[in-house]
C-alpha cells in the first residue's frame, strides 16, 4: 500500500536500542512499568488538552489501560484510551530521541555494559525498553480528534529502521503489541503479569484492566488449561498512592511508588507525606533519594516534583516547584484548589503555585533538619555516640520517621514502625555526602531559609577529617576571646591543611574549617555571619586574632613592621605589578612568606576557578 514508508532511526535511537537489546538482561520486567507508564501519561495528557476541548472525548471519557497476551501467538498487548499518535507523532516520537535527557544521557555512555546497564536502570529508557523481551513491537494509534481513516501503524524489529503505514482505527487512543523474544515466554502468564503490574504501577490512578480467565478441565484426560472469559477486571489498586490514607501504606509500598517515579534502584532515605492544610490546599510527597543521579549537576534538567491538580498531571516544571538547590528531591504534589483550566506559564505565576513552593522547601528542610538531628558524630571525633544539632535527645527509634508532620492523626502502622527501627544514624551524613554541596547554593539562591541552610552545612576543620562539623558545633569549640569562625577554602583536603596561612591557628590552638567543594568560595559570599558571629577568610586581609593575641605578640609585630619598613618598601616596588601590598604579619609561624587576599577581594581559589572557566 502506498502510504507505507519505511524509515532510519535516528543514529541516537540505533545506539540506545542496541544497548537495550544487549544489555538490560538484569531487570526485563521493567519494560512493563516503562509502557503502563506512557499508556498513564497518554492519559493524562488527553485529560489536559480536554480541558479546553472537551469533544476529544469523542464521548467516552472513561479512561483506562487494558494488558492483554496471547499464548499462541506470543504477543503482549497494551492498549490505552489517551491522546494517540498521529502518523507525524509516531515517526517524531518514536524514531528520534526527542528529549535532551535522554541526549545527555546517550553522552554518559562508557561502553562498558554493566555500567552502562545501570544507566539505563537509573534513566529509563522508556518506550525502547519494549525491545528488551520483544523482537518486534507494533504500535496501532490514533490521535484523539482525527477521523477514524487518519490512524497510524508503526512497526520495527528495533534494528536500524521502522515502517510506518495510515490505518483505519475507530478506537481513540494507542495499542502497542509486543512479539516476545524466544526467552520471554514466562510474561505469557496472567499471573506473572499481574505481579508485576502490583510491583511497579499499583499507583498509576487509572485502571488498569486485564481479561478474567478460568480453568477449563480437558477433554479426553487431555490436561485443562486456563481460558479467556470475555470479562475484565482492574488489577492494580487504581488509586493514587498519595492520596490514600497513610495508614494503608506501607513503607514497602512508599520505597516502590519512589522508585517508580525517580527509576532510582535504591530505597529512598526518607520521605514526607502530609496534607497541609490553610489557604492553598495540597497533598505532598517528599522523597530525599540516597544517590545522587548522574544528571545531578545538570541544573536545567527536568524536576523531581510533579504537580498534579485533582490527580490530573499539571506540570514538572522544575523552577516553579522546588527552588535548584533542593532538585535532587522527588515527589508529587497534589492539589485540589488550583484552576485546571489556565495555561502553564499563568499557573507558574500563581499565588498558590508560589505557597506551594515555599511549603515544599521548608518541608524538605524539616526533613533535613530531621536527619541531622538524628545523625551520629563520626567516631573519630570523640565518644561517638553523642548526637549533634540542638542537643536534643533523640527518641529512638522514632516511630513516625518517613511520614513525619503527617497531618492526619493516625497512630503509626507496625510495618512504620518496623521500618523505623532501621538504622538512623547514619543517614545525614549520607545524604551529605551526596547532595552537601549542592544544598550550599540555597545560601546565595533563598535568602529566606539562608539561616536554616546555614545550619544544615557540614565541614571538616582543622580538628577532624570527616565532614560533620557544624557551624554550631565550631561555635561551641571556640576559644576564650575569639569573636570569628574562622575557615580557608582550597582544592583539596591536603592543600588546605597544609596551607601556611593555618601556622598561627595551628600554634594557638584555634580550630579552622576546611572547605573543599568548589562552590564553597561562592557560597559563603552570602553567608557573613552565623547566629551572630562573623565568619572569616584565613586567607584575607590581615587577620585579626582580636584578644586572642597578648601584647607582646602585638607590640613584638608593630616593631618588626617598623624595622622592617625599608624591607618592604624594597619588595613592594619589586613587586609592584603582581602584588597590591607587603606587609610584615603575624600569621606565620614556620614559613617565610604567604600570599593573601585583601579583604573583600577575590580569593585565589575563586579567580583560579574564574580562570579554569575561561574569565
Ligand atoms: P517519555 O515517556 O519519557 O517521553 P518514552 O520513550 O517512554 O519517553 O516515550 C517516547 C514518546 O512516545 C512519548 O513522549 C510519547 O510522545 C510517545 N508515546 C509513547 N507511548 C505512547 C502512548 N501509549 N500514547 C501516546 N504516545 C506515546
Ligand atoms: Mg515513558
Amino acid at each position: 500500500d502506498s502510504s507505507k514508508t519505511k524509515l532510519p532511526f535516528q543514529a541516537e535511537v540505533a545506539q540506545l536500542l542496541h544497548l537495550v537489546t544487549h544489555a538490560l538482561y538484569s531487570n526485563k520486567e521493567i519494560f512493563l512499568r516503562e509502557l503502563i507508564s506512557n499508556a498513564s501519561d497518554a492519559c493524562d495528557k488527553l485529560r489536559f488538552e480536554a480541558l479546553d476541548h472537551p469533544e476529544l472525548y469523542e464521548g467516552q471519557s472513561d479512561l483506562d489501560v487494558r494488558l492483554s497476551f496471547d499464548k499462541a501467538a506470543r504477543t503482549i498487548t497494551i492498549t490505552d484510551k489517551g491522546i494517540g499518535l498521529s502518523r507525524q507523532e509516531a515517526i517524531d516520537n518514536l524514531g528520534t530521541i526527542a528529549k535532551s535527557g535522554t541526549k545527555d544521557f546517550m553522552s554518559k555512555l562508557s561502553g562498558d555494559q554493566k555500567a552502562d546497564a545501570q544507566l539505563i536502570g537509573q534513566f529509563g529508557v522508556g518506550f525502547y525498553s519494549g525491545f528488551i523481551v520483544a523482537d518486534r513491537i507494533t504500535v496501532e494509534s490514533r490521535r484523539a480528534g482525527l477521523p477514524a481513516d487518519q490512524g497510524v501503524r508503526w512497526a520495527s524489529g528495533g534494528a536500524g529502521d521502522f515502517e510506518v503505514a495510515d490505518i483505519t482505527r475507530a478506537e481513540r487512543g494507542t495499542s502497542i503489541t509486543l512479539h516476545l523474544r524466544e526467552d520471554a515466554d514466562e510474561y505469557l502468564n496472567a499471573w506473572k503479569l499481574k505481579q508485576i503490574v502490583g510491583k511497579y504501577s499499583d499507583h498509576i490512578s487509572l485502571p488498569i484492566l486485564m481479561e478474567k480467565e478460568e480453568w477449563k478441565d480437558g477433554e479426553n484426560d487431555q490436561p485443562g488449561d486456563m481460558v479467556k472469559t470475555g470479562e475484565w477486571e482492574t488489577v492494580n489498586k487504581a488509586n493514587a498512592l498519595w492520596s490514600r490514607p497513610k495508614k494503608d501504606i506501607t513503607p514497602e509500598q512508599y520505597e516502590e511508588f519512589y522508585k517508580s517515579i525517580s527509576h532510582d534502584y535504591e530505597a529512598p532515605l526518607a520521605w514526607s507525606h502530609n496534607r497541609v492544610e490553610g489557604s492553598t490546599e495540597y497533598t505532598q510527597l517528599l522523597y530525599i533519594p540516597a544517590k545522587a543521579p548522574f544528571d545531578l549537576w545538570n541544573r536545567d534538567k527536568s524536576a523531581g516534583v510533579k504537580l498534579y491538580v485533582k490527580r490530573v498531571f499539571i506540570m514538572d516544571d522544575a523552577d516553579a516547584l522546588m527552588p535548584s538547590y533542593l532538585r535532587f528531591v522527588k515527589g508529587v504534589i497534589d492539589s485540589a484548589d488550583l484552576p485546571l483550566n489556565v495555561s502553564r506559564e499563568l499557573l507558574q505565576e500563581s499565588r498558590d503555585v508560589k505557597a506551594i513552593r515555599e511549603g515544599s522547601t521548608k518541608r524538605v528542610l524539616g526533613m533535613l533538619e530531621d536527619l541531622a538531628k538524628k545523625q551520629k558524630t563520626a567516631p573519630e571525633s570523640g565518644e561517638g555516640k553523642i548526637d549533634v544539632g540542638s542537643g536534643e535527645s533523640v527518641p529512638a527509634p522514632d516511630p513516625t520517621e518517613g511520614v513525619t508532620d503527617v497531618v492526619d492523626k493516625n497512630a503509626p502502622t507496625a510495618a512504620e514502625t518496623a521500618a523505623a527501627s532501621a538504622d538512623e544514624s547514619g543517614k545525614y551524613a549520607r545524604f551529605y555526602a551526596e547532595f552537601g554541596a549542592v544544598l550550599k547554593e540555597g545560601l546565595g539562591e533563598d535568602f529566606a531559609n539562608r539561616d536554616r541552610i546555614a545550619k544544615l552545612l557540614r565541614y571538616a576543620s582543622t580538628t577532624t577529617d570527616s565532614v560533620s562539623v557544624s557551624f554550631a558545633d565550631y561555635k561551641a569549640r571556640m576559644k576564650e576571646g575569639q569573636d570569628a569562625i574562622y575557615y580557608i577554602t582550597a582544592d583539596t583536603l591536603a592543600a588546605a591543611k597544609n596551607s601556611p596561612q593555618l601556622e598561627v591557628f595551628k600554634k594557638k590552638g584555634i580550630e579552622v574549617l576546611l572547605m573543599t567543594d568548589r562552590v564553597d568560595e561562592w557560597a559563603l559570599n552570602y553567608l557573613n555571619e552565623f547566629d551572630g558571629t562573623p565568619l572569616q577568610s584565613v586567607a584575607k586581609g590581615a587577620v585579626d586574632l582580636g584578644k586572642l593575641q597578648d601584647e607582646a605578640e602585638k607590640k613584638a609585630a608593630e616593631e618588626a613592621a617598623e624595622s622592617f619598613k625599608p624591607m618592604l618598601e624594597k619588595l613592594k616596588e619589586a613587586l609592584k605589578d603582581k602584588a597590591e601590598d607587603v606587609r610584615v604579619t603575624t600569621r606565620l609561624v614556620d614559613s617565610p612568606a604567604c600570599l593573601v587576599v585583601q579583604d573583600g577581594g577575590m580569593s585565589t581559589q575563586l579567580a583560579r576557578m574564574l580562570k579554569q572557566a575561561g574569565q
